[in-house]
């Protein structure tokens, strides 16, 4: 199929992009890497009257570390995160959730902005940021605001972008040497969206939880932390039966929708698996 017809426009600065989102409002479409917003063109469940294309606006694509955070701009592709040495030593979670994104054309032009923008329940990277509690940093004519990645994402394919802004860069906090993490997914095929995915952050202390955070995606309309997990770990001695119970207890938390590959259920138990599998690497992991 082929997408409605649409007018496109090429900004040649961050100034005129923000002015097109203001002018066009919610007829407007920002087109990043295109490897969600051209399939749903295509398919006609999205119908942009104007398509904003960013990809060749300067100072939107960098990796820098600056004052203990790891700052990604939003047009940062995900093969330049995928290979970075500042993400593999900074945020380990993301290099480690990378290898389950997509294929290599596809990371090739898909952007970790637009990624977050689409908001798919069953991305890695929503999860990925909640367990860092990253943050996002949002532009449009209006000014600028920043917000945690749990404010950001609303639901399904919502996030708190209004019409007319832009999300411009995500900011993460340098992964302290000492601490563990891991992420686990299962797929129907490799570089499919995940089943079930589960992020993990976490840091011992003469063999005690000082911090975890565990994020799942897959299992309802946004990825999400479980906090009632986290707050039965946090302060205790982290061993393989508080790991089992933890497993347990997710198992018991989630509320995933059935899909077409995989059943509510089943999709539980992917979730207790995978959290079990995920604290015992990160544990391993800790320094
Ligand atoms: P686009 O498609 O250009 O845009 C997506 C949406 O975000 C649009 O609504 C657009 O208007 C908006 N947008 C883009 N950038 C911004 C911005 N800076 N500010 C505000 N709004 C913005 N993803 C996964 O996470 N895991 C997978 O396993 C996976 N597998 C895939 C397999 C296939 C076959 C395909 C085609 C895609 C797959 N994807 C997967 C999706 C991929 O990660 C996309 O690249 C990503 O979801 C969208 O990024 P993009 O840069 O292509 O954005």
């Amino acid at each position: 199929m082929k997408p409605a017809a649409f007018e496109y426009v090429r900004p040649a600065s961050l100034n005129e992009a923000l002015q097109a989102l203001a002018r066009h409002g919610s007829a407007g479409k920002i087109l990043a890497g295109g490897q969600s917003l051209v399939p749903m063109m295509n398919l006609r469940f999205a119908r942009p009257e104007v398509v904003i294309d960013i990809n060749r606006l300067p100072g939107l694509d960098h990796i820098r570390v600056a004052n203990g955070m790891l700052a990604i701009g939003a047009l940062a592709r995900h093969s330049a995160l995928h290979d970075s040495p500042l993400v593999a030593l900074h945020c380990p979670l993301m290099s480690e959730a990378y290898r389950h994104v997509a294929h290599k054309p596809i990371r090739n032009r898909g952007t970790l902005g637009g990624n977050l923008s689409h908001a798919d329940p069953a991305s890695e990277m929503p999860a990925v940021l909640l367990a860092v509690n990253a943050k996002l940093g949002m532009q449009s004519t209006r000014g600028v605001r920043e917000l945690a990645a749990d404010d950001f994402f609303q639901s399904q394919l919502q996030t708190a972008l209004a019409a007319d802004e832009l999300l411009t860069e995500i900011r993460i906090p340098a992964a302290a040497p000492t601490q563990g993490w891991a992420f686990e997914e299962e797929s129907t095929r490799k570089g499919d969206f995940a089943m079930a995915a589960v992020a993990v952050t976490l840091d011992i202390s003469a063999g005690i939880c000082r911090q975890v955070a565990i994020a799942v995606a897959g299992m309802g309309a946004r990825a999400v932390r479980l906090g009632a997990v986290e707050a039965g770990l946090a302060g205790k001695p982290l061993d393989d039966a508080a790991i089992t119970r933890a497993a347990l207890q997710a198992w018991q938390t989630v509320t995933p929708d059935g899909s077409f590959h995989a059943d509510a259920e089943f999709k539980r138990d992917l979730i207790q698996a995978l959290a079990a599998r995920a604290l015992k690497r990160a544990l391993a992991r800790c320094k």
